[in-house]
């Protein structure tokens, strides 16, 4: 091969992809380990001290995992990854080394109904709180960051309503701040949008969805873009100062560009626990292969469903930002230039009777919560995942009462049609 780096496509087969040093296996063993042995004493203090890279034990990192990790960090182009036990766990570990009692984030109002709860209920318990502002209204964010705030978060394309983030209006609010962006890029996945380009510091995957791609798995990575200076100013301490929960180490000072890491493995996988396991990182590692395949295959299934739907008479409106009549369209270009997602909602004429009424007629979509699965799904929100929010919360995270998300497979898109079309008409009788 030659120095040209490598496409994205050949990242996603090859990226921290090496033949098994040991027997020569061409595709990753699934290193079913707890422990590693040290080759002597020495070895041990220097894998402890962070003087030397190596495994000490699989809740720090493990062989199929990293390679996951290194695998989701080539293709969003960041410094370093973890990979860990979910996406809700991901959220955990990039806020993690950031936050501490007393201070916040500032979050978007469009998010998934789960991190929405988790923002807004579960982080108290940490003392942190979450600031939720909507993202179109530039000079909110920038007011609602004040100097306890140690991020701003948000979603590529908005779970569930065919929203664009301006991922890159953000950035420049929170380069303005001294706090970094960080981008829940599940629902785009990087081969619609690569955020670290559109200036965000960490970007976290529910790899539960698309990266996997098939359903089979729950998982979550943190990628760090390695470029925020976390020694410009005093808010993140964790970072910048010794460390009393690693021995006094300045993990900024000493590792650089790699800090976020490194802490995130030394500290945050040591303390909390949410490591991925190597059977879950080989499924997704399997998935990953095909991705480039599935999202062309997803944002044209999707594009075509869209375009029949808003034509349907039984139809009040589709949400997709594919679609000319979205507000967001213009952003499609900028953020997601290949394709909106799959992932969008409609309305339907008869309100919340006859959306429960459509997804109770659906042959060929499964009723789940979940999205970014080769199968169509559809999920009627105001009665799932999004039933613990407020009505405000409800409207204003996309999921009315009388809309339907659906995330759109990689069938043939004739079979999908046909499937709405027949269920449509039981849902309007
Ligand atoms: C599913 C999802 C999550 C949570 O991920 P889990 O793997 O289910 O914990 C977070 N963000 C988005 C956008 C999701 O779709």
């Amino acid at each position: 091969m030659t120095d040209k780096p490598l496409g994205f496509d050949t990242l996603a087969i090859h990226a921290g992809a090496e033949p098994d040093p040991a027997t020569g296996a061409r595709q990753i063993p699934i290193y079913q380990t707890t422990a590693y042995v040290f080759r002597d004493a020495d070895h041990a203090a220097k894998l402890f001290n962070l003087q030397e890279v190596g495994y000490i034990y699989s809740r720090l990192t493990n062989p199929t995992v990293s390679a996951l990790a290194n695998r989701v960090c080539a293709l969003e182009g960041g410094a370093g990854a973890i990979a860990c036990s979910s996406g809700h766990a991901a959220q955990i570990m990039a806020l993690f080394p950031l936050m501490g009692p007393g201070r916040n984030v500032v979050a978007s109002s469009r998010l998934y109904g789960g991190t929405i709860t988790q923002f807004s209920q579960t982080i108290k318990r940490f003392g942190w709180s979450a600031k939720f502002v909507d993202t179109d209204d530039l000079a909110a964010v920038e007011a609602a960051v004040d100097d306890d705030t140690r991020a701003i978060f948000c979603e590529t394309i908005a779970n569930p309503g065919g929203y664009i983030t301006d991922l890159d209006a953000l950035a420049a609010i929170a380069n303005k701040k001294g706090v970094p962006l960080i981008v829940d890029n599940t629902t785009a996945s990087p081969y619609l949008c690569r955020p670290i380009e559109h200036g965000a510091t960490l970007v976290v995957h529910s790899a539960t969805k698309y990266l996997t791609g098939n359903g089979t798995v729950t998982g979550g990575i943190v990628v760090d873009s390695g470029k925020f200076d976390w020694s410009a100013s005093d808010k993140f301490p964790s970072l910048s100062q010794p460390e009393p929960a690693y021995h006094g180490l300045a993990f900024h000072p000493a590792l650089g560009s790699m800090a976020f890491t490194f802490h995130s493995i030394a500290i945050g996988l040591r303390d909390l626990g949410m490591t991925m396991n190597p059977q879950g990182a080989h499924y997704t590692l399997m998935g990953i292969e095909t991705l480039s395949l599935r999202m062309q295959r997803h944002v044209e299934n999707a594009m075509k469903v869209a375009e029949w739907l808003e034509k349907d008479p039984r139809i009040d409106f589709v949400t997709y930002a594919g679609l000319k009549s979205s507000p967001y369209n213009a952003r499609v270009a900028k953020i997601v230039p290949k394709g909106a997602g799959a992932l969008f909602t409609f309305a339907v004429k008869g309100g919340y009777d006859a959306c429960v009424k459509l997804v109770d007629s659906l042959k060929l979509f499964s009723h789940v919560a979940n999205l970014g699965d080769t199968r169509s799904l559809v999920i009627h929100s105001a009665s799932t995942t999004h039933r613990q929010l407020t009505p405000e919360q409800l409207i204003a995270s996309g999921a009315a009462p009388n809309v339907v998300r659906v995330s759109i497979g990689i069938e043939d898109v004739a079979d999908i049609i046909a499937d709405l079309d027949q269920a449509l008409a039981k849902a309007t009788a």
